[in-house]
């Protein structure tokens, strides 16, 4: 990694960030597809899709409140921390992430859009208005009720399941066609629209770079692949940015 060289400088590119879980890994929070991932527990069918909240809610709340309670244990890794650090020297920064935990927040990063949902956000069933609710009562087992309506509905995640369409794609859509330099960190490439984004990127002319433990499913479509974990390898590569920043300042 000692003799990087992007092809442009940071200070003048237009930088978008794709996060997956793979980032979050190394807080703790699993992954979907590794060995150990949540899907290995639970079949996607069963907690995160429409049907199932409509067959079975007791076992989507459930465990989407396992997952709501467990942001209060887990922090922001060197990964995480690092993306704050580069988004001090780019020109525009935009930071898309399709994990539902609030670890960029609480890293510092600002203004990061949520393709997947909010684990701290839930919805009303009926008029789909999104609220915060995380108080000590909104983490029980009980189903938690809106004050949106006048007979007060049942709240769902405001998550984005399977089959539903992702949240802020337009502005996905043009922070992507207009950048320079795409970064993608922890994502193994199957979950769409998501998983195309890189290939947008290439149509528009940006240089794209994946940061994952192992080659992702679409290596193809990247100008770089680095692998190994995400809180040592893109926490070397920022410093390298920075400290190529900071000389050419001099
Ligand atoms: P994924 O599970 O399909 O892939 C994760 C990728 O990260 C894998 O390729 C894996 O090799 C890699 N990885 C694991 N540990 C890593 C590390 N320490 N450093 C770098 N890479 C590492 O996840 P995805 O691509 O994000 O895909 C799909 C869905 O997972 C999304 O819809 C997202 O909403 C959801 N998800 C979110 C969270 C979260 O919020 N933290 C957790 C699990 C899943």
């Amino acid at each position: 990694m000692a003799e990087l060289s992007l092809p442009f400088s940071i200070e003048s590119s237009r930088v978008v960030i794709l996060t997956g879980a793979g980032i979050s890994a190394e807080s703790g929070i699993k992954t979907f597809r590794d060995n150990d991932g949540l899907w290995e527990t639970h079949k996607v069918e069963d907690v995160a899709t429409p049907h199932a909240w409509n067959q079975n809610p007791e076992l989507v709340w459930k465990f989407y409140q396992q997952r709501r309670k467990q942001l209060l244990e887990v922090r922001p890794n060197p990964a995480h921390n690092a993306l704050v650090a580069l988004s001090s020297v780019s020109k525009e920064f935009v930071l898309i992430t399709q994990n539902v935990d609030d670890l960029h927040e609480r890293s510092g990063s600002k203004n990061v859009i949520h393709m997947h949902g909010e684990l701290r956000r839930l919805k009303c069933e009926k008029t789909r208005i999104s609220q915060e609710r995380m108080s000590k009562k909104d983490l029980q087992s009980d189903f938690i009720y809106c004050n949106c309506c006048s007979v007060p509905k049942k709240m769902r995640p405001d998550i984005v399941w399977f089959g539903e369409e992702p949240y802020h794609l337009n502005k996905i859509f043009e922070s992507v066609e207009d950048c320079d330099l795409f970064i993608v960190i922890g994502s193994s490439g199957h979950v769409y629209p998501a998983a195309g984004l890189v290939n947008l990127a290439s149509k528009f002319g940006a240089y794209k770079i994946i940061f994952n433990l192992e080659p992702p499913v679409n290596s193809h479509a990247f100008d770089e692949i680095i692998t190994g974990p995400a809180g040592i390898t893109l926490n070397k590569w920022v410093n390298i940015i920075l400290k190529n920043y900071e000389n050419s300042e001099l």
